[in-house]
C-alpha cells in the first residue's frame, strides 16, 4: 500500500509535538502539548519523564484524529528531540528512578568542578566545554543519587539501570521495551562519546563512573531504530537526531559552509564543517551533525542563552507587550538615533564569552528613551548576540555561503531579521516552513525508508518566504556594533 505521511515527533524542553509530512515536504497537520518544569531549587530544572511519554502519545492520538488518518496511513517515525536532557529508569520495568534533568539545569556545577583539570583532555575527545549543559555530570547526580539517598544497592545499579538522552527514553517506550537506543548527534552531546572514533570512550568512562552497558546503542541518524509496538503497530521508526542538527538538516544545510540561526528561547547557530574536525580557539563546540552510513558531517556551533527569551522577559516581566509579535511595530515607531543597547545576560553569556557570572543591564538611557526604545534595544540585542558567534565561526571556520538560514519563533520577526541582514552586511532567508527542527527528522526518516530519494529531491522541498537584504552602510553598522562591543564588556567587568 502507498503510505501517504511521514509522523514526525519533536520532544522539545517546553512541548513535544507531532507533525504529518507528506512526499511534498509539507506540514498536513499538527499537535502539541506543553510540559510542566518543575524547580525544586534556584537553578535546578527537571520534568516528569512519564508526563514526557504520555505528551507525546497524546500528540500522536491527537494529530491522527485531526487529520483522519491511521497507522496504515504513516510510512515511517522520526524522532527529533531536546538534547543532553536525561533520564534514567529501571531496565525491566520502565520506571523512572529520578526526574527527568533538563539541559537548562544547573544542578551538576560542583560535579563539574571536579574535573575541570581534564578540560582540554575531555574538549580534545568531546569538542565541548566542561559545564553542567552536557549530560554526563546530570548522570553523575543520578548515580550518585541513587546510591547515596536512595541507598540502592550497587548491584541493582550495575544490572537494572539504563540512563540516557530524552530520545533513547522515547525509543524505549515506542518500542515496548525491547530497544534502547540514540543517534550519533544526540549522543555527540553528552560527554562520553568520543567524537573522533564514533564510540563512547572509555577513559571518559572510566573518569566519569559511568558503565557502559547502562548506556543506549549509538546508531546513525537515519538507521531503522525499532517498531512502534507500543501502539501495536509495525511502522518503523527510522530517524533519531537531537534539535538542532535536525533544523540545520530540515534546511538543507548539506554541505560543508553552510549554516543556520535558529531564533528561540535561546539561539544557536550551526554550521556544517564537512568531515574533518575543527576545534575552535573562540568558544563553538563541536559536534556530530548526522550520519547516514558513510555521509556524516560535524557542525560548529554557537550557543547563545537568552534570545527570544528577552522578548518573553519584555512581555511577562517588565509587561511592557502583551504579545512577542508587538515588538516588531513598536521597534518600527522608534525614528530617533538614541542607540540603547540591552545585553539580556539572564542566566550569564554563552557563546563566545562563557561567563555564567555576568547579569542582564541596559545602557544609554536619557530623558527621552522610552519603553519602545528599551522593546527595540532587546530585539536588536538577539541580532548583536548572533554577529558574536558568527564572528568567531568565521574565524574559526570557512563560512562559504552568503546567506544566513533561519528559522524558530522570533525568525517571524521582521524587524529583527533586516536588523540581522544589516549587521551581518550579508541576505538572510525565513522559509515558509517554521517547523524545521521536525521536518529535519522527517527527511531523514523519509530518506532511510524510500519516502524521499535522494538529498537533492529533499532539497527541492524547501519554499523560501522572505529574505532579507543588507541595507545599511558600513559606517554606521561598525559604529552600532561598536557600541554593542562597549555594553558587553562593561557588562562583564560590573560581574567581576
Ligand atoms: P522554543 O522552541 O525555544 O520554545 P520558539 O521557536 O517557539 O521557541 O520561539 C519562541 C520564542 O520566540 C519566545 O521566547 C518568544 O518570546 C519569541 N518570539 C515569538 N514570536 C516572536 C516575534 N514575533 N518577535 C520576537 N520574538 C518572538
Amino acid at each position: 500500500m502507498n503510505k501517504k505521511y511521514i509522523l514526525s515527533i519533536d520532544q522539545g524542553t517546553t512541548s513535544s509535538r507531532a507533525i504529518l509530512i507528506d512526499k511534498f515536504g509539507q506540514i498536513i497537520e499538527k499537535s502539541s502539548r506543553e510540559i510542566n518544569l518543575i524547580t525544586p531549587k534556584s537553578g535546578w530544572i527537571e520534568a516528569d519523564p512519564i508526563e514526557i511519554w504520555l505528551s507525546v502519545v497524546e500528540c500522536i492520538n491527537q494529530v491522527l484524529i485531526k487529520s483522519n488518518t491511521t497507522f496504515n496511513d504513516i510510512d515511517c517515525i522520526g524522532i527529533t528531540n531536546q538534547r543532553e536532557s536525561v533520564v534514567a529508569f529501571d531496565k525491566f520495568t520502565g520506571e523512572p528512578l529520578y526526574n527527568c534533568i533538563i539541559w537548562q539545569s544547573r544542578q551538576s556545577h560542583e560535579i563539574c568542578e571536579r574535573f575541570l583539570d581534564k578540560e582540554e583532555f575531555i574538549f580534545k575527545k568531546t569538542g565541548l566545554k566542561i559545564n553542567p549543559y552536557f549530560s554526563a555530570s546530570k548522570m553523575i547526580f543520578i548515580l550518585e543519587y541513587l546510591r547515596n539517598v536512595k541507598k540502592l544497592p550497587e548491584s541493582y545499579i550495575q544490572n537494572n539501570v539504563y540512563i540516557g538522552t530524552i530520545d533513547s527514553w522515547l525509543i524505549y517506550r515506542f518500542t515496548n521495551k525491547k530497544e534502547f537506543k540514540t543517534d550519533v548527534s544526540n549522543a555527540s552531546r553528552t560527554m562520553l562519546y568520543n567524537i573522533n572514533t564514533f564510540d563512547y570512550d572509555d577513559e571518559l568512562l572510566n573518569l566519569f563512573n559511568i558503565k557502559r552497558n547502562m548506556l543506549p546503542k549509538v546508531q546513525d541518524s537515519c538507521s531503522l531504530f525499532g517498531y512502534s509496538d507500543f501502539f501495536n503497530t509495525k511502522v518503523k521508526i527510522t530517524s533519531v537526531i537531537g534539535d538542532q542538527q535536525a533544523a540545520l538538516f530540515g534546511h538543507a544545510c548539506f554541505n560543508k559552509g553552510d549554516f543556520k540561526c535558529t531564533y528561540g528561547t535561546g539561539c544557536f547557530m550551526l554550521l556544517n564543517i564537512g568531515k574533518n574536525i575543527v576545534f575552535s580557539k573562540k568558544g563553538l563546540l563541536t559536534s556530530i551533525g548526522w550520519k547516514i552510513k558513510d555521509e556524516y558531517c560535524y557542525v560548529l556551533e554557537g550557543s547563545i542563552f537568552v534570545g527570544g527569551a528577552v522578548i518573553k522577559w519584555l512581555r511577562d516581566n517588565l509587561k511592557v507587550i502583551e504579545k512577542a509579535s508587538e515588538s516588531e511595530n513598536l521597534a518600527n515607531e522608534i525614528k530617533d538615533d538614541q542607540q540603547v543597547y540591552f545585553v539580556p545576560a539572564f542566566v550569564g553569556l554563552g557563546t563566545p564569552y562563557w561567563n555564567d557570572d555576568v547579569r542582564g543591564t541596559i545602557y544609554n538611557i536619557s530623558q527621552n528613551t522610552t519603553y519602545k526604545n528599551i522593546v527595540k534595544a532587546g530585539l536588536e540585542a538577539i541580532a548583536y548576540q548572533v554577529k558574536d558567534v558568527f564572528n568567531v565561526m568565521h574565524k574559526d571556520a570557512k563560512i562559504k555561503t552568503n546567506i544566513l538560514k533561519a528559522d524558530g519563533g522570533a525568525a517571524e520577526n521582521n524587524y529583527l531579521m533586516q536588523f540581522q541582514a544589516d549587521l551581518l552586511n550579508m541576505k538572510v532567508e525565513v522559509d515558509n516552513n517554521l517547523e524545521m527542527t521536525s521536518t529535519g527528522a522527517a527527511y531523514l526518516a523519509g530518506l532511510y525508508s524510500g519516502f524521499f530519494k535522494s538529498l537533492d529531491e529533499v532539497k527541492k522541498l524547501n519554499e523560501i518566504k522572505k529574505e532579507y537584504y543588507c541595507k545599511m552602510d558600513e559606517e554606521k553598522r561598525e559604529k552600532l556594533y561598536d557600541g554593542w562591543k562597549k555594553a558587553i564588556k562593561n557588562a562583564i567587568n560590573y560581574s567581576k
